[in-house]
């Protein structure tokens, strides 16, 4: 009897879709359709969460009210990355280098996460202000619809 089992390589590829959720999706909307952000309001206590969650997260109650938010707001922490790694969102190399932006968006009180155009870490400083350049050709999809964030340099226009 062979004892011997041998492993053979081999590379899947496995497209899918996942439901985004009526709170998500509204976001998404909003964003393809009309280059608009949108968050969602608790009654109790104000707290606007961007991207919309069902639930606040200090209240415990269930927010139904959509309210817009700016475009434009402040870069909280930046991160660039220098080595080569897979998007996960198109299963191809990442175009190196990129820099992650966490972002707080003015009339939101949660956090965002998406890329930064700059890519010299000496020109980028936590708390400039930054904001979004949204695509042209919008598909309802998050990293693609926000193409990334610029920096403001005369943030009074
Ligand atoms: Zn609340």
């Amino acid at each position: 009897m062979e004892t011997e089992a041998l492993s053979v390589k081999c590379t899947a590829d496995m497209p899918y879709n996942y439901h985004a959720g009526f709170y998500y999706s509204r976001f998404l909307k909003e964003l393809r359709d009309n280059k608009r952000i949108v968050g969602v309001k608790c009654p109790r206590c104000g707290k606007v969460y961007v991207p919309p969650r069902v639930v606040c997260r200090d209240c415990f109650i269930t927010m139904e009210e959509f309210v817009p938010v700016s475009d434009r707001g402040t870069l909280l922490a930046f991160t660039i990355t220098n080595f080569p790694y897979i998007d996960t969102t198109t299963g191809g190399p990442k175009q190196i280098p990129y820099t992650a932006a966490y972002i707080r968006l003015d009339g939101s009180d949660s956090n965002i996460v998406h890329c930064l155009d700059e890519t010299d870490e000496g020109k980028i400083r936590a708390g400039m202000r930054v904001q979004a350049v949204f695509s042209d050709d919008r598909t309802g999809d998050y990293f693609h619809d926000i193409d990334h964030f610029t920096i403001i340099r005369d943030d009074s226009v």
